[in-house]
């Protein structure tokens, strides 16, 4: 029988903080030493010891992942990905955006995670178009799937308004 690719797929509105999967995908800076938006709530929520940990990798280029343990948080690994900032679309900001959620699920891969939370990397304060975000994530993710991923992936809006960039999609 034919798989629909959205029966692995959820959408889900809320704080990734909360959520139980094995990891949660942050929108990270290249320092990978936090900041504001969901990066900062990732680290209040996990505690110090994510950021001892996080001290110790040396950062993070642009469109890759580092993963880190998730400490005080119910996931049990936290994947940082530095999102590219929006500079209007010229400098590459696709294929990075792409690379994020590429890199983040062969991470997810490579380490048997049978469930994986995805923040809307990059459409915060970097700025990326929420539309053209959506399909990256959403055609990114299908790839995996198609190639064998079985786990849940979750792709976490803060708002219910956000839903309808993916909604529309699936
Ligand atoms: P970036 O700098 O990569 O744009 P932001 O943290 O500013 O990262 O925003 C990325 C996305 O994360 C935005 O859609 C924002 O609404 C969302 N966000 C902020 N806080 C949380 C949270 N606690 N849980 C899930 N998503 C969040």
């Amino acid at each position: 029988m034919m798989k629909t690719y959205s029966e692995q797929i959820k959408i889900v509105v809320g704080d990734i903080t909360t959520l139980h999967t094995d990891a949660i995908v942050n929108a990270a800076n290249r320092s990978l030493l936090g900041g504001g938006g969901v990066d900062g709530a990732i680290h209040r929520a996990a505690g110090k010891g994510l950021l001892q940990e996080c001290m110790t990798l040396g950062g993070c280029e642009t469109g890759q992942c580092k993963m880190t343990d998730a400490y005080n948080l119910p996931c049990k690994k936290v994947i940082h990905a530095v999102g590219p900032v929006w500079h209007g679309g010229h400098q590459g900001e696709d294929k990075l955006l792409a690379s994020c959620y590429d890199c983040a699920m062969k991470i997810a891969e490579e380490n048997h995670l049978s469930s994986i939370a995805f923040s809307c990397i990059s459409t915060g304060v970097y700025g990326y178009p929420k539309t053209e975000a959506a399909q990256i994530a959403l055609q990114t993710i299908m790839s995996h799937i198609r190639n064998g991923y079985e786990g849940e992936v979750v792709i976490c809006c803060f708002c219910e308004e956000d839903v309808k960039y993916y909604k529309d999609l699936l």
